[in-house]
């Protein structure tokens, strides 16, 4: 009886400092808003958008329309999200070398009058974009290139670039050197040949198909382009590349999912960076996607002033749970030209992950991964957990700092 209650009451301290460890993200969750609890603001934005459009709520829901109605202009955004005059010269000089395009849809999401705002430092040309520091293609992507579309850096899976064309044209992408001035998809002789390389090389068994963004290929063309994938035997499983759900969720249609789902296995990586993006549509979505089987990733690009915060991760991922998308990737910035503002240290993404392991599920913890430059590939790096390894003993820190060692 006595020996029972002892244990009890280290339970309950036990208990008690596990409380206590999450407080810090409890103080601060509710002020990290999703789009969702904030969808009343988002709301009036898509009102005062539609009124200047002279649209409907039809036509708001219609991807074709959202595609056709992206702003490319700063003076046409300016009664929607109050730019002052320096603002909308910058953004005109800015978009003469990197194109500049948001959907009405994204469009919405900006809180006006904060300046520090995720979505705005995502989607709308700053200044600082015309710093020359970085490269156009620190990946070398051109290096690794077959037939212009396809990017082989591993032995047994390949990616194919299959348009330029995007919801939005995010500020820190790394293939901006391919966006260009105009939408092009690419030509149907291209694809074949893509898929001919495929075909001759039995080793690849899991193609990506991305772009530019993969969903925003005609319906028709992702029917041909998977129907042919997966005449080939040794294709496994096909994945797509698309920021639709964030960008442009309309796109995410019916048609698309029935489309979709006849040639599983199919997986879908998404982008997030911010738990502002995960609104109602967003949702609606990736629960289409979800509904039709495909597993569901988000990567995540870690960028200064919008995400290098862990709470901010926490959030983040945490809310992705709920619409059913795996947090997969976390990448550390790229050191592309006229990105340098969104660029943030090693340590600030190693203290992030330190922060998820233990205080959140699993499953909400992705890898962090660093890019090795000139086609290096994917480099994952974790806090060190493993102090000694040796012969007969490994010694390690748990999440909280405890040590402890195992035989070896
Ligand atoms: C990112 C990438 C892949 C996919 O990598 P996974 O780690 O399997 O998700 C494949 N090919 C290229 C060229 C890539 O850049």
């Amino acid at each position: 009886m006595e020996e029972s209650m002892k244990i009890n009451k280290n339970n309950n301290n036990k208990f008690d400092r596990l409380k206590d460890s999450i407080l810090d993200y409890l103080d601060v969750k509710d002020s990290i808003k999703t789009g969702i609890e904030d969808y009343d603001r988002i709301k009036f934005q898509k009102r005062r958008i539609l009124e200047m459009l002279n649209a409907t709520d039809k036509d708001w829901d219609d991807y074709i329309w959202q595609l056709k109605s992206r702003f490319t202009n700063a003076a046409h955004i300016a009664p929607v999200i109050p730019l002052d005059g320096k603002e909308t010269g910058d953004i005109a000089r800015v978009a003469a070398k990197y194109r500049f395009a948001i959907s009405p849809y994204y469009l919405s999401l900006i809180e006006p009058g904060n300046p520090a705002c995720p979505i705005k430092k995502q989607s709308i040309p700053s200044v600082e974009e015309m710093s020359e520091e970085g490269e156009l293609d620190p990946m070398d992507e051109k290096g690794s290139s077959i037939e212009d579309i396809i990017t082989r850096r591993y032995p047994d899976r390949l990616i194919i670039k299959v348009t330029n064309i995007c919801g939005m044209f995010c500020r820190f992408c790394q293939r901006r050197r391919m966006i260009g001035e105009f939408d092009t998809n690419c030509s149907v002789e291209k694809l074949k040949k893509a898929v001919d390389y495929v075909s001759s090389n039995n080793e690849i068994r899991d193609v990506l198909i991305t772009g530019g963004d993969a969903f925003l290929l005609p319906d028709s063309q992702i029917q041909w382009l998977l129907s042919e994938l997966r005449k080939i035997k040794h294709v496994e499983i096909i994945r797509f590349g698309t920021r639709t759900p964030v960008t442009i969720p309309q796109r995410i249609t019916p048609n698309l999912v029935k489309i979709l789902k006849k040639y599983h296995p199919v997986f879908v990586n998404t982008h997030f960076n911010s738990p502002r993006e995960i609104t109602p549509e967003s949702k609606k979505a990736c629960e289409m996607l979800a509904d039709a089987g495909i597993p569901l990733g988000n990567q995540m690009v870690l960028l200064n002033g919008v995400n290098n915060d862990k709470h901010i991760v926490r959030k983040l991922n945490q809310s992705l749970l709920t619409l059913r998308v795996k947090p997969y990737y976390i990448f550390h910035p790229k050191t592309v030209k006229g990105t340098k503002h969104f660029w943030v240290n090693i340590q600030e993404g190693l203290e992030i992950m330190e922060s998820l392991r233990g205080n959140t599920s699993g499953l909400a913890i992705p890898s962090y991964i660093v890019n090795g430059p000139k086609g290096l590939g994917k480099t994952p790096i974790l806090p060190n957990y493993l102090l000694y390894i040796g012969k007969g003993k490994a010694v390690f820190r748990n999440w909280q700092g405890e040590t402890f060692e195992i035989p070896n």
